[in-house]
């Protein structure tokens, strides 16, 4: 049993709302579970960022050996620097939206 703290009934330790008075619980459990997804995600977009400035880069080194290579390189870069651009405007906007609704957490 854990206890409200704000109203300070007991209430069972599952619970996500206190019945007595409505305040959120603090639950351990799911709260490190979503931690870990958030960075993950975090993993995630930080390798999406990385890899089209890892291909200019490569793209800039190859230049005079292997130009056409390096060309089509820069330019998949570039793609992917768009791609990047959309994904990352879709997901602040699904997040918006879920912390608008109370689902996320900053
Ligand atoms: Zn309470």
């Amino acid at each position: 049993m854990n206890q409200c703290p704000k109203c300070g009934r007991e209430v069972d330790k599952d619970m996500v709302i206190c019945p007595y008075c409505g305040e959120q619980l603090y639950n351990p459990n799911t709260k490190s579970r979503e931690l870990v997804n958030i960075h993950l995600a975090r993993y995630l977009v930080l390798t999406a960022i990385l890899l089209p400035f890892v291909g200019l880069i490569v793209s800039f080194c190859f230049r005079k050996t292997y130009p056409v290579f390096s060309k089509v390189l820069a330019r998949n870069a570039i793609y992917g620097f768009i791609i990047w651009l959309m994904v990352i405007l879709l997901v602040l906007i699904c997040y918006l939206a879920l912390f608008s609704m109370g689902v996320a957490y900053m």
